[in-house]
């Protein structure tokens, strides 16, 4: 019924996250129809990406540059890293404008379960660059999940005797949120972390 490279383009796009196959139908329908101003450059920006990205050595965000445009930049604050479990969440902390300093993405978090240890993420690199003398500051800005946690306490362990002030990011209400809609856990870590106003 349909050619095969429109199937293999359906059958690529069902690979991807939140994309079924009937999703998959329409969005290579929306492509097709958009030929000139969407597949075409989609098509070059997938290429260009392939050839070009690559992990930073130092970080471990994707850039096509190693070391990354964050690492060499030199207005950005060295004292103070910032851990992460994925580039999403790098991202997501960029997106917000608000942190000046410097990343360290691990690559996932600890799991007894899945056999993942720190030697599988990137907690060696962590631990060697949190000694460095300009580091101050490591925020541990890790998922609020069993793993999040379980990988912040077992690298607060490991830099216990390291001469930098250890920090987490807050848990508590978010912006806009009532009070009335929150999980038990939010407002018990929320009550919890309260401070002076
Ligand atoms: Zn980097």
């Amino acid at each position: 019924m349909i050619g095969p490279e429109i199937d293999r383009l359906i059958q690529l796009l069902a690979k991807l996250p939140g994309l079924g196959p009937r999703s998959a139908r329409r969005v290579a329908l929306h492509l097709i129809k958009r030929r000139d101003s969407l597949m075409a450059p989609l098509g070059a920006a997938l290429a260009e990406a392939a050839a070009g990205i690559r992990t930073c050595s130092v970080c471990g965000n994707l850039d096509s540059a190693d070391p990354c445009h964050i690492c060499t930049d030199d207005r950005r604050d060295p004292s103070l890293l910032c851990v992460v479990e994925e580039v999403g969440d790098l991202w997501a902390l960029e997106r917000t404008g608000a942190f000046k300093g410097r990343y360290h993405v691990l690559g996932g978090t600890l799991s007894a379960l899945e056999g993942v240890g720190p030697d599988d993420l990137a907690i060696p690199g962590l631990l060697e660059r949190a000694a460095r003398p300009e580091v101050r500051e490591v925020i541990l800005a890790l998922n609020a999940t069993v793993g999040g946690q379980t990988t912040a306490h077992y690298i607060s362990d490991r830099l216990a005797h390291c001469d930098v002030i250890l920090t987490r990011l807050a848990h508590g209400v978010p912006v806009g949120g009532e009070l009335d809609y929150l999980d038990d856990g939010t407002l018990t870590a929320a009550l919890r972390a309260r401070r002076n106003v």
